[in-house]
């Protein structure tokens, strides 16, 4: 740890991240809660805006609001304009070949969905598999579910150890000729591990299998490069990495979304259209039908770009630190069981407390100011993988200080002690 982040001194910063500047950036951190300063601890669900996304959402809408048509009109310029931007910032954001490759969704889910509905029906069949993990959110589990109950296809469940770690040798053991597809979370959103990805993916490309990966709590909190990785799809949600709701990206690699029929029909998808025959846009549009939520594409371009400001390697470093010095201080208090101690971890602290509901502890939290999410983190089998059905989870964002952390452990120790 930098000197300046010794538990127990004044101000705890990483140098060169001056956390108290980025507080400032975020309004709605500005407030009380019950009385106490909000901690805001409930980022792996939704993090907040800074001050530069919710300009640039305002500014489109008060400068430059049209539907995007090229050539119709000044404001329909600039909208189109100021969209294909963002998709060009998100295409640098996740290290992608070409613009078009980023295809602008609602979010994960919708993302995964369109992989599972286009490529899986177009791709996998009766007895094929679609490979996924024990610690995948939900999102990642019941697209692939509806995709089997479609086509006869098989879900095969890759194990974690104890620690929340994937078992590498039985998720290879698991890939086949019969695999079709390997869904895997790059973060686990209910635990904290990270999985890796690099060798996930380089053992199912030895099975020629495609790989789609579920960023959306890496997208956050590690830099992603997706041509490095060689992801074949990759899908994330814009309000998960400091950007507007109801906006989102899937990545796929060109050859793939190129072979891919359309998922859904409309305006702005297609080249000509009859009553007898359609002809589809290429990429991206041939995916993106009807009006898109253009405003919130421009915020998300507007959140990389903060992120960029910032660098996400100095975002992953500070958020390291805060989750070791957490997860020490969680280690002397007593009753507490953390769920998921895998030995990489991003963000996440999981957890019960012995004698108390995790409604009671969330909800005794948050009389204090403290917002961190009690439940099953929609990952109900991760979690029944470790005996709970539900747990407290604290999830730290780059605005988060240690001062954050003192303010969770010393309430979480006033409850214990009760
Ligand atoms: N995948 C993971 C790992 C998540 O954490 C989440 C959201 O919590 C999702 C998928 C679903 O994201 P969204 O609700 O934004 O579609």
């Amino acid at each position: 740890l930098h000197a300046s982040q010794k538990p127990g001194s004044v101000v705890k910063t990483l140098s060169g991240y001056d956390i108290r500047q980025i507080k400032n950036d975020f309004p709605i951190l500005n407030q009380s809660v019950n009385g106490h300063k909000l901690v805001w601890l409930d980022n792996a669900a939704t993090t907040q805006k800074p001050r530069a996304v919710i300009d640039a959402t305002s500014r489109f809408y008060e400068r430059d609001n049209s539907n995007i048509h090229r050539a119709a009109h000044t404001l329909a310029a600039r909208a189109t304009d100021a969209f294909e931007g963002a998709r060009e910032k998100l295409q640098r954001f996740i290290g992608a070949h070409e613009a078009a490759e980023i295809v602008f969704v609602r979010g994960t889910t919708e993302a995964i969905n369109l992989v599972a509905q286009s490529y899986g029906r177009a791709n996998i069949g009766a007895g094929d598999e679609i490979l996924i993990t024990t610690i995948e959110h939900h999102a990642n589990i019941v697209p692939w579910q509806l995709l089997a109950k479609q086509t006869g296809a098989v879900l095969r469940v890759a194990p974690v150890n104890d620690k929340g770690e994937l078992l590498l040798e039985q998720f290879a053991a698991l890939l086949s000729g019969r695999t079709k597809i390997v869904a895997v979370t790059h973060v686990a959103n209910a635990l904290g591990t990270i999985n890796p990805i690099e060798q996930i993916i380089a053992l199912a490309h030895a099975y020629g299998v495609p790989v789609l990966v579920d960023a959306a709590q890496s997208s956050p909190h590690l830099p992603l490069n997706v041509a490095a990785l060689d992801a074949d799809f990759l899908v994330l949600s814009g309000h998960k990495v400091y950007g507007p709701t109801g906006i989102g990206i899937l990545y796929g690699k060109r050859e793939l979304l190129e072979a891919m029929p359309p998922w859904q029909g409309g305006g702005h998808m297609i080249r000509d259209v009859t009553f007898t025959h359609t002809e589809f846009q290429g990429l991206p549009e041939k995916f993106e039908a009807g009006t898109p939520d253009i405003a919130g594409a421009v915020g998300l371009g507007a959140a990389v770009d903060y992120l960029e400001q910032i660098g996400l390697p100095a975002i992953a470093a500070h958020e390291h630190a805060l989750l070791e010095y957490a997860t020490a201080e969680f280690e002397r208090l007593p009753d507490v069981r953390i769920i998921g101690t895998a030995a990489a971890k991003a963000s996440v602290l999981s957890f019960v407390v012995k004698g108390h509901d995790v409604t009671d502890v969330a909800k005794y939290l948050d009389s204090y100011g403290i917002a961190a999410r009690s439940g099953h983190h929609c990952a109900q089998p991760a979690l029944r993988r470790f005996g709970v059905e539900a747990t407290v989870r604290a999830s730290f964002g780059l605005y988060n200080s240690f001062e954050d952390v003192d303010t969770l452990v010393s309430t979480l120790r006033l409850l214990v002690r009760h």
